[in-house]
């Protein structure tokens, strides 16, 4: 399966790597590889990485935390202190060096590297009063994403992850009552 990329934030598109987390969650980092291959895809982040034992294991803790941490945003509730404590440990960690060019910013470092911004990153978020952050609208998705259009009316993580397939069923939907 592919990674999506739609949140709007490294630590949400992280956080997202599990989907249907209430119904039937499904991990798309079932190995160190599929991680090497996230942060690889996330443009970010520094590319080849290589991911050991330990350190993947670090990554899915600092993933569930983050996770935690944006629902408590979305539900307007404090903030789960180990997930807190787990998250500004990691943001404390070394970043990656960061080198300006004509092609834009390149960020450079280890897989330790690339976890230390993208939890500096879902704290910057998650401390911006301002940031709307919302769960998809289509049940059972569960992703959280940032919704910067205008007036905040975005209802869905992805039109191609979800909303054009609420939009088909809905279509169908329509059709089968036409017909019946
Ligand atoms: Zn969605």
């Amino acid at each position: 399966m592919d990674f999506a990329f739609v949140s709007g934030n490294p630590a949400l598109d992280l956080a997202g790597t599990v989907g249907s987390r209430r119904d039937n969650p499904v991990d798309l980092l079932a190995t160190p590889a599929d991680l090497e291959r996230w942060v690889t895809e996330c443009d970010e982040l520094p590319d080849d990485v290589t991911a050991d034992d330990a350190t993947f294991e670090a990554a899915l803790s600092v993933r569930e935390a983050l996770y935690r941490l944006a629902l408590d945003r979305v539900l307007g509730r404090s903030f789960d202190p180990g997930s807190l404590a787990l998250v500004n440990h990691t943001a404390a960690g070394p970043v990656p060096v960061m080198t300006l060019g004509d092609a834009g910013v390149e960020l450079s470092g280890d897989l330790r590297a690339a976890l230390t911004h993208v939890a500096r990153s879902g704290i910057t978020l998650l401390a911006d009063r301002d940031a709307c952050l919302k769960e998809c609208g289509r049940a059972g998705c569960t992703r959280i994403y940032v919704d910067r259009s205008r007036g905040a009316r975005r209802t869905w993580c992805g039109m191609d992850e979800c909303g054009n397939r609420v939009k088909a069923a809905a279509y169908r939907a329509r059709r089968r009552a036409a017909s019946a």
